[in-house]
């Protein structure tokens, strides 16, 4: 017994399975061949931690095969000691068992490990988009894998390889980009340092590369006409998906992607045989036929939250057999199944029984959770390794997450050089964005909403200015006198939210602000009435005025345009705010750009590179720089227009020779030189 860990459970027996020596392959033949059905089914079967804390013994009455922190979902204790113990409780229920086949833990550390108090948390993928640096990406991944797996989870949720297509959508922060290169690159990037070079690292985690497929690319909603519907329809051809959708997941495949997890949307040149779209969860043809056979992806998939639900015909909260045997059938491996659990596995069981589901396809989908769980080391040893606990939250850590909030921020527009500023100057900051954390870290963040205020340990932008500068004067609604100051910066933008906006969800459910939701007013992409009023105060008083734009994505403030003289886009920048006040004062340079298009009005602000008559406030890939080369917009712009704009026919060369290499051979189709280059990025990895 190793100090700090539950007695370990004696292994009673000597069989093939249990030998490290062994392939996985073997292994995974030799156990499969000695379970039951019902133990294959538990291994099938993912619940969620609130639903099984008050009884873990169901883990070993079921032979769960997994367990999840859904957004927010915490132990009593929330720190690295308390997500281990009760972990590792979890754990000791799964061994057990008669196979003592332990359980794979998933949680959504999406930015960071969200849920826990002193993690460090990255700016969201749309920051890290702007970043264009893949190997910072890996790097950022690699050290959330080391705070995720340090608390005894070896498996994240996480990258979205979504490629977001219309920014109304509530999920376009979680997007690298608008463009399919940026998520082919940097979604790869994440995998292969979430991953690393081997899953029994004690610093990796298996990865989700979700949501499959098109979640970021569907339309407008379905008729009511104002905002974006979460989890809607995809309304592309085919040749449009292929191009723009599916390549971040022929790259992840390429990359050793541990499993994918299926978007709740729907496409519609899919036909469920009845007229409807069909949804993602029981697309066969996408998710056994492209995804498993074409691209020969060997990890497992892993539904959405109670996602099968939402196959037609609905049937309320508990999954029907006929969802069941349509997602199983259709290709998802293990289901999660936060409350419903047990209903899934009997109905699964029963389903298999009836044969309605083959017991080749149980056994396929049994041997890649095994086969997983094997890779990560889960066998030889199932309990949290602790020893790099005390680098959660480090300054080792915080380092990393600093330079890639410096790397993401995005100089929209420098008039008269503005920026960097003096560290001399007095400056007078205002905005209710300058001094939050739960603002500047946004949604999966403390909750699946995440919230204003203090959310977890960090720094915020106002204290990284107030350490960069003497003479700082903040006032957050602009009331205290402006009177002498040489710069205000005024930082405005959204406060936190997660998925769905306005009338999002499955078919029928309605994400009520009552319940917890934004109003409809704050989805909107226009800045908000309380935010222009500060910037058109302090603008109008202070000789020079900098504004940033704390957002999950583009905030129209046309209007204000004229009257700012320096204007960041500062994404969400994570609990590491000192990183922005570094490229404010010309520590660092700004070195960001767009990932996605700036439009001018939010009655129109559907515009992606690429599309016909295109002209958006500010296009994509623009950002300037300071202390090099200032580009020129009206240049940027020609670039633009000069170059092939369409993303099916390859990537604008002007806007991304940083990320052109490895997407034009995935774009083209040339995944053997694809694969080489993936390969050289994983061998920069310790
Ligand atoms: C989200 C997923 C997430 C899951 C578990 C769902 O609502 O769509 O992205 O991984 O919850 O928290």
């Amino acid at each position: 017994q190793v100090s700090g860990k539950p007695t370990v459970v004696v292994r009673a027996h000597d069989l093939p399975y249990l030998d490290a020596r062994l392939s996985t392959d073997k292994r995974v033949a030799d156990l499969v061949s000695r379970m039951t059905l019902a133990e294959k089914v538990g291994q099938m079967t993912q619940a969620e931690r609130g639903s099984v804390t008050g009884d873990p013994a169901v883990i070993t009455e079921l032979g769960l095969g997994s367990v999840l922190s859904g957004g927010g979902s915490t132990p009593a204790e929330n720190t690295p000691g308390g997500w281990a113990d009760a972990i590792d409780g979890f754990q000791t229920q799964a061994l057990a068992t008669r196979l003592q086949i332990p359980l794979i833990y998933g949680v959504d550390s999406v930015h960071g490990h969200g849920n826990l108090d002193g993690a460090t948390i990255l700016p969201h993928n749309i920051g890290l988009g702007a970043t264009r640096d893949p190997l910072l990406v890996a790097r950022a991944e690699r050290m959330v894998a080391t705070e995720t797996r340090a608390t005894g989870i070896p498996w994240t949720f996480a990258p979205c390889v979504c490629v977001v297509r219309d920014d109304r959508w509530g999920r376009t922060y979680e997007s690298f980009g608008e463009h399919p290169a940026l998520a082919t690159v940097l979604g790869t990037s994440a995998v292969l340092g979430f991953q690393g070079k081997r899953l029994d690292s004690s610093r990796s985690v298996l990865a989700t590369a979700k949501h499959f497929v098109a979640d970021g690319d569907t339309a407008y909603g379905t008729g009511e006409g104002e905002y974006t519907i979460d989890q809607g329809i995809t309304e592309q051809s085919r040749d449009h998906v292929e191009a723009v959708d599916l390549p971040p997941y022929m790259a992840a495949v390429a990359a050793g992607v541990g499993s994918v997890m299926p978007s709740f949307s729907s496409i519609d040149w899919t036909d469920d045989g009845l007229g409807n779209p069909v949804k993602m969860h029981a697309n066969k043809a996408l998710l056994t036929g492209w995804l498993k056979d074409d691209q020969g992806f060997d990890g497992f998939v892993i539904s959405d939250w109670q996602g099968i639900h939402q196959i037609p015909p609905f049937a309320g909260d508990s999954p029907t057999t006929e969802q069941i045997g349509t997602g199983v059938n259709a290709g998802i491996d293990m289901f999660m199944e936060p409350s419903q659990f047990e209903r899934f596995h009997t109905r699964l069981v029963a389903a298999v029984q009836d044969g309605e589901v083959s017991e080749k396809r149980i056994n396929d989908a049994v041997s890649r959770i095994l086969a997983a769980k094997f890779e990560l080391g889960l066998f030889e040893e199932p309990f949290a390794d602790r020893s790099h606990a005390d680098q959660i939250g480090s300054a080792e850590h915080r380092a990393i997450a600093r330079k890639a909030v410096a790397k993401s921020q995005v100089l929209l527009k420098n008039d008269g050089g503005a920026l960097p500023l003096d560290s001399g100057e007095s400056v007078y900051v205002a905005g209710r964005n300058a001094d939050d954390l739960g603002n500047q870290a946004g949604g999966w963040t403390g909750t699946w909403q995440g919230f204003s205020g203090e959310v977890t340990e960090g720094t915020t932008i106002l204290e990284g200015i107030r350490a960069a500068a003497d003479d700082v004067t903040f006032s957050e609604d602009a009331s205290a006198p402006t009177g002498g100051a040489d710069v205000g910066v005024v930082v405005v933008g959204e406060t936190p939210y997660a998925e769905g906006f306005g009338d999002v969800g499955g078919p029928e459910w309605a994400w009520d602000p009552a319940d917890g939701g934004v109003s409809r007013e704050e989805k909107s992409m226009s800045l908000q009435p309380g935010d222009v009023e500060v910037v058109e105060k302090v603008c109008a008083e202070i000789e020079t005025c900098v504004v940033l734009v704390v957002s999950g994505r583009p905030q129209v403030l046309t209007e204000q345009l004229g009257s700012i003289d320096a204007l960041v886009a500062s994404w969400l920048p994570g609990t590491e705010g000192a990183g922005v006040a570094d490229v404010l004062f010309g520590e660092r340079r700004f070195t960001g750009r767009l990932p996605v298009s700036w439009p001018r009005s939010a009655d129109d602000p559907v515009v992606n590179v690429g599309d016909q008559d295109y002209d958006p406030l500010f296009p994509f890939g623009w950002g300037l720089t300071t202390g090099g080369r200032t580009p020129h917009l009206d240049e940027h712009r020609t670039q633009l227009q000069d170059a092939v704009l369409d993303p099916v026919n390859g990537v604008p060369p002007a806007a991304s020779e940083a990320i052109a290499t490895s997407d034009v051979a995935l774009l083209e189709g040339r995944k053997g030189l694809a694969h080489r280059l993936l390969v050289d990025a994983r061998s920069g990895l310790e």
